[in-house]
């Protein structure tokens, strides 16, 4: 089982060593044709205009795109790759113009916890996997879901976790802290 982490900026590196403690192989994908050597994609946090921006140039936001439509493919988008699944921005999204991949069906509040509450550390009840301590770094959040998506964790009132089909995001970042059960859900959704 071979799964991608987008590579172009954020947290790859805890990314890929959560993915080889559960098992899988763990590459970097860069470019159009590493998305087609993968069985799913994780994209990171970091900062989702940058990301945005590099995804959309590297032409692996079409490659993905259309693997998700055709094949179900297994995308799953943490933190600012959240940002980047939703098929609705706050304002804040709009006045950059920042362009999303628009995956999902949810509308997303950037930096939604607020400046007193950047970076905290809080343990979340999320569906599949119960309780997990989470880490939030200037976290989004789900304010709406419609269609398809499928709530599996709030936190103060917000969404912080959705799953649609093979579609997965979280706005905490599973990657810190050492518990792979966040990683070992999302590779469930991969086709055997
Ligand atoms: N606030 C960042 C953004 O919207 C996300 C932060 C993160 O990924 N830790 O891009």
């Amino acid at each position: 089982m071979r799964v991608g982490v987008l590579a172009l900026q954020g947290d790859v590196e805890e990314h890929l060593a959560m993915l080889q403690k559960c098992g899988a192989e763990a590459v970097r994908v860069r470019h159009m044709k590493d998305v087609d050597a993968v069985s799913a994609l994780i994209i990171p946090g970091g900062e989702s205009t940058t990301i945005g921006k590099l995804i959309h140039e590297s032409g692996i936001a079409d490659v993905v795109k259309k693997r998700v439509v055709k094949e179900q493919f297994p995308v799953w988008g943490t933190c600012a790759g959240l940002v980047l699944m939703a098929k609705k921005g706050d304002g804040q999204v709009k006045k950059t113009g920042q362009q999303l991949l628009g995956l999902m069906d949810f509308e997303v509040e950037r930096n939604a916890f607020g400046r007193q509450r950047e970076s905290f550390e809080a343990e979340v009840e999320m569906d599949g996997v119960r309780n997990f301590q989470a880490y939030f770094i200037r976290a989004p959040a789900i304010t709406k879901v419609w269609g398809g998506c499928k709530v599996l964790a709030r936190f103060d009132g917000k969404i912080v976790a959705a799953e649609e089909g093979s579609l997965l995001a979280t706005a905490f970042h599973p990657e810190i802290g050492g518990d792979a059960r966040v990683h070992e859900y999302f590779l469930a959704k991969i086709k055997k």
